[in-house]
């Protein structure tokens, strides 16, 4: 068996692939832009071209290398290697192993992005030594991935573990996924920067908050913490609602799981550190059951991009082995 393999990390707006070598180090990493709107073939293309370029950059070829993992942010048949549906990229029932595997001729694994990004922590990165996990990724939208008895808990269709698709607010503010009042749509960035252009909008945020205006993208998690940092009460009062409705959630998770490690990692983590952190800590602990919050900790990740590549790697790898 080949000691090297590809992990590949496929976004809405970039794609990234690294070659993974033993002991989980990523040896090379090439990144491209995802040509969302140009269609499934296009990004097909870039994908190979990414592939191609991770190869040569490591100084390897296809033989040295066991498997490819591709992380996917969607719905997946794993067991067929088929894109069911990933709305950023367009891809609607795409045979991207088989092609992949025609293509390259090794064996390619697809895997939920999150799912992966929680793997990787746990055998390289935050999470390890422990067996019983909860991954949270707080960003545009809202991840999660189970680690359960040391296992990824991935459920009978390959879709568990959507913590941002529990309904916390019945008929609440609609949710990308088409339901309202998703945890997603009431706590990711993207909902925190509906209520800054709400308050943009009615002249309570001014200055350089209000200079991109009404344009949701413009609004980062550089933003948040410009507002932390600065100490804006507004910006403040945003980051506390949506901390304390994702940290109620989470208590609501331990109860059913009863976890032993709450990972938190993601853009909204990266860009307010503790602040934020404890934040959803608090919040946590004071909704979840006393002895079942006792027994979990909370960390933040800390491997960022490489979280995907060598959780995606290494559970390509392992499949292939299996
Ligand atoms: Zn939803």
């Amino acid at each position: 068996m080949a000691d090297f393999h590809i992990g590949f990390d496929l976004g809405g707006t970039k794609m990234l692939a690294g070659v993974v070598g033993p002991d989980y180090q990523v040896l090379s990493k090439t990144k491209r832009k995802s040509q969302s709107q140009a269609g499934p073939e296009a990004v097909y293309e870039d994908i190979v071209a990414t592939l191609k370029d991770a190869l040569t950059q490591a100084g390897k070829t296809t033989k040295d290398i066991g498997a490819v993992g591709m992380s996917v942010p969607g719905i997946l048949d794993r067991k067929k290697g088929t894109v069911v549906r990933t709305p950023n990229l367009g891809f609607y029932d795409f045979p991207l192993a088989d092609r992949l595997k025609a293509e390259f001729g090794f064996p390619v694994v697809l895997e939920n992005d999150v799912n992966a990004g929680t793997w990787g922590e746990f055998v390289a990165g935050a999470a390890r030594g422990h067996e019983h996990i909860l991954g949270v990724f707080p960003g545009t939208g809202i991840g999660g991935g189970l680690i359960l008895n040391g296992r990824l808990y991935a459920g009978v269709g390959g879709n568990a573990g959507e913590i941002g698709h529990m309904i916390l607010q019945v008929e609440g503010p609609l949710c990308g996924c088409g339901n309202r009042g998703c945890v997603e749509a009431l706590a990711s960035r993207t909902a925190m920067g509906k209520d800054a252009i709400g308050l943009i909008a009615n002249g309570t945020l001014t200055g350089a908050y209000a200079e991109n205006g009404a344009d949701l993208k413009a609004i980062s998690s550089k933003f948040f913490s410009q507002g932390l940092k600065e100490g804006n009460p507004h910006i403040i009062a945003i980051i506390d609602r949506a901390a304390d409705l994702l940290g109620t959630h989470i208590g609501g998770c331990l109860n059913l799981l009863n976890p032993e490690l709450v990972l938190i990692g993601g853009g909204l983590v990266e860009k307010l550190g503790d602040y934020y952190l404890k934040r959803v800590e608090k919040a946590m602990r004071a909704s979840a059951w006393e002895f079942v919050a006792a027994d979990a900790v909370v960390k933040a990740a800390i491997l960022g991009d490489d979280a995907g590549l060598i959780g995606a790697a290494d559970l390509a790898c392992k499949a292939v082995e299996a």
